[in-house]
C-alpha cells in the first residue's frame, strides 16, 4: 500500500522545500523503495507555461509535455524518476476540472463548494502515487503556510491523514530558524507561529526540518520541540550547505531523517547506498580543472531562470572532475555595445545561448554566436540558441542580409526560422507549443553522433518556430551540417559546423534530461570541448 509524505513550508518562501523533497526522494529510493514526487502549487495559473521566468524561474518540461514548476527539475535530477502531467497540479488546474464537471452537470444539482468538491479534486490528484502503486508518494505543497491560496491544499492534507491513517502518512514541516546577530542566538518564534498556523488547520507536524545558518544546540531543539509539539528526535537540522545543493541529501542522511521516516512509516530499515553520489560530489570541492562557460541571456539576473542549464553543466563537470565557472553574460548589455561585456567573451572557454522568446537582447546573442563561430570557441545553442545560430550563419556566412526568425521580423526577406503551416493560426498562449519528447535521428559522422553514440534519441521540446527547410541546401554548401532530423525528415533538430572545434546547436532542450548520476552527453561533450579550448589557449599564451 502506498504511504504518503506531505511537505509544507513555513515563515518565508525560498527555504528549499523543493531540494528537501528531492533529497528525501533520493534517500528513500537509494534504500530500494519505489517513489514518486508531486508538487501542488497554490497559484491560479493552470500551468507554469505562461509564467514569466523573471518572476518565477524557469519552466520545466516533462517527457509528456507538461510545462511545470522548476522544482520538478530538482526531483528528476536528484532521484532519476521521470515525472509527468500528474506530477504538478495548480489551483487553476483543480478549479478548471471542477468547473468543467459542474458545467457538464456531473454534480447533480449540488452546491459546488471548496469543501468537499475542491478538496476532493485535490485528494484525487494526490492519490496519483497510489494509482502508480509506488511505496512512497512525496507531496510538496507550494507556497508558505498562512497564504490564503494554500488553505484548500492543507485542508486536503488533513483529510488524507484521516482517510489513509496515521501509519501511512507523515507530515514534515520545513521552517526557518534565523540567527539574530545582535542577540547572538537562533530564534524559534517564527517556527512556533508557523506550526501554530498549521495546527489551527488540524495538521500537527511529525517532523520539523529547520533551515539554519548555525547548528541547533540542545536547548534550541528542546524549545522547538516543546512549543511546536514535535518530539526532540524529530527536530532535524538542515544547515546551509557550503558548496552545492547536492550536499543536502548527505547532510539530511547524517541527521538520520530518512531512518526516522522509514521507522515512522513502519518500513524495514535498509541501508542507503550513496557511494556514487558522494563520488560525484567530491568533484565539486576537489576538481583539478576549471572551465569558464558564458551563458548569454536576458534573464541572467535571476538565478532560477536558467536553472536546468546551470545544473546540466554542473553534472557534466562533476563527472569530469571539472569545476564549471558560470559567467552570466547579459545579452542586452552586449547588444548595447558595452565594452566590458564584449571583453568578457574573450575570456570564455565555451559559450552557451539558452532558450528564449521575443526580440529583446537578441542582437547581443548574435554577437556572442558570431564571436564563437569566428574564433573557434566551443558553442552550444539550445532552442532559441539554435534558431539564432541559424540567423547569424545566414547573415554572416551566407550573405543573406537581414535574415531573421519570423518571430522577430515578420517581413524579413530570408525567414530562416519560421512557423510551420499548421501552427500559423494559434491564438491561445497556454500549452500550444511543440511540447515534450520527440524522436531525433542522429546522423553518422557528426559531433552529435560522437556524443550520443546512438542512432535515435528522444529529446524534450518547448517552442513554436522551426528551421525553414528552404535554406538547408544553401547552409550545407557553406559548411553547416544537419546532424539531427525528425524521423519524417521534415524538422531540423540539431545542426553543427564543419570547420569548427565544437559548434553544436539543438532545437530541443537537452538540459531537462541531465541528472546528477546521468549527465547529458551533449553537455558532457561541450564541457570537454571547453576544457580543450582552455588548454589550447594556455598553450598559445605560453
Ligand atoms: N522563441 C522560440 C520559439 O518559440 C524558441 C523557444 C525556446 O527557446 N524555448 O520557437
Amino acid at each position: 500500500m502506498t504511504k504518503f509524505i506531505f511537505i509544507t513550508g513555513g515563515v518565508i518562501s525560498s527555504l528549499g522545500k523543493g531540494i528537501t523533497s528531492a533529497s528525501l526522494g533520493l534517500l528513500l529510493k537509494s534504500r530500494g523503495y519505489s517513489i514518486t514526487i508531486q508538487k501542488l502549487d497554490p497559484y491560479i495559473n493552470v500551468d507554469a507555461g505562461t509564467m514569466n521566468p523573471f518572476q518565477h524561474g524557469e519552466v520545466f518540461v516533462t517527457e509528456d509535455g507538461a510545462e511545470t514548476d522548476l522544482d520538478l527539475g530538482h526531483y528528476e535530477r536528484f532521484t532519476g524518476e521521470l515525472l509527468n502531467k500528474e506530477s504538478n497540479y495548480t489551483t487553476g488546474r483543480i478549479y478548471e476540472e471542477v468547473i468543467r464537471k459542474e458545467r457538464a452537470g456531473e454534480y447533480l444539482g449540488q452546491t459546488v463548494q471548496v469543501i468537499p468538491h475542491i478538496t476532493n479534486a485535490i485528494k484525487k490528484a494526490m492519490r496519483y502515487a497510489a494509482r502508480k502503486n509506488v511505496d512512497i508518494g512525496i507531496i510538496e505543497i507550494g507556497g508558505t503556510v498562512g497564504d490564503i491560496e494554500s488553505l484548500p491544499f492543507l485542508e486536503a492534507v488533513r483529510q488524507m491523514r484521516l482517510e489513509h491513517g496515521r501509519e501511512n502518512t507523515v507530515f514534515l514541516h520545513l521552517t526557518l530558524v534565523p540567527y539574530i546577530r545582535t542577540a547572538g542566538e537562533l530564534k524559534t518564534k517564527p517556527s512556533q507561529h508557523s506550526v501554530g498556523k498549521l495546527r489551527e488547520i488540524g495538521i500537527q507536524p511529525d517532523f520539523l526540518v529547520c533551515r539554519c545558518s548555525r547548528p541547533l544546540n540542545d536547548s534550541i531543539i528542546s524549545k522547538l520541540s516543546l512549543f511546536c509539539n514535535v518530539p526532540e528526535t524529530n527536530v532535524i537540522e538542515e544547515r546551509d550547505v557550503e558548496h552545492s545543493i547536492y550536499e543536502v541529501p548527505i547532510a539530511l542522511a547524517e541527521k538520520k531523517l530518512d531512518d526516522k521516516i522509514i521507522e515512522r512509516l513502519g518500513f524495514q530499515a535498509s541501508k542507503a547506498d550513496l557511494t556514487e553520489w558522494k563520488k560525484r560530489l567530491g568533484a565539486i570541492t576537489s576538481a583539478e580543472n576549471t572551465v569558464k562557460i558564458g551563458v548569454v541571456g536576458k534573464y541572467i539576473a535571476l538565478a532560477d531562470s536558467y536553472k536546468s542549464i546551470y545544473e546540466a553543466l554542473t553534472h557534466s563537470g562533476m563527472a569530469q572532475n571539472t569545476r564549471i565557472e558560470i559567467r552570466k553574460v547579459d545579452s542586452e548589455l552586449l547588444e548595447k555595445g558595452d565594452e566590458a561585456v564584449r571583453k568578457q567573451l574573450g575570456d570564455l572557454d565555451g559559450i552557451l545561448v539558452p532558450g528564449g522568446f521575443g526580440a529583446r537582447g537578441i542582437d547581443g546573442k548574435l554577437v556572442a554566436i558570431r564571436f564563437a563561430r569566428e574564433n573557434g570557441v566551443p558553442y552550444f545553442g539550445i532552442c532559441y540558441g539554435m534558431q539564432l545560430a541559424a540567423v547569424e550563419f545566414a547573415r554572416n556566412a551566407c550573405g543573406l542580409k537581414d535574415a531573421n526568425s519570423s518571430e522577430i521580423d515578420k517581413n524579413t526577406p530570408y525567414p530562416v526560422i519560421h512557423l510551420m503551416e499548421e501552427q500559423e493560426d494559434v491564438s491561445e498562449k497556454g500549452g500550444t507549443m511543440r511540447l515534450g519528447s520527440y524522436p531525433c535521428w542522429v546522423q553518422n559522422g557528426t559531433k552529435g553522433q560522437e556524443a550520443y553514440r546512438e542512432a535515435v534519441v528522444m529529446e524534450r521540446h518547448r517552442h513554436r518556430f522551426e528551421f525553414n527547410n528552404e535554406y538547408r541546401r544553401k547552409f550545407s554548401r557553406k559548411g553547416m551540417k544537419f546532424s539531427g532530423i525528425s524521423p519524417d525528415k521534415k524538422l531540423v533538430e540539431m545542426v553543427e559546423l564543419k570547420d569548427h572545434p565544437w559548434f553544436v546547436a539543438v532545437q530541443f532542450h537537452p538540459e531537462f534530461k541531465s541528472q546528477v548520476l546521468k549527465p547529458h552527453p551533449l553537455f558532457s561533450e561541450f564541457v570537454r570541448a571547453a576544457s580543450e579550448c582552455k588548454s589550447r589557449k594556455c598553450k598559445e599564451d605560453a
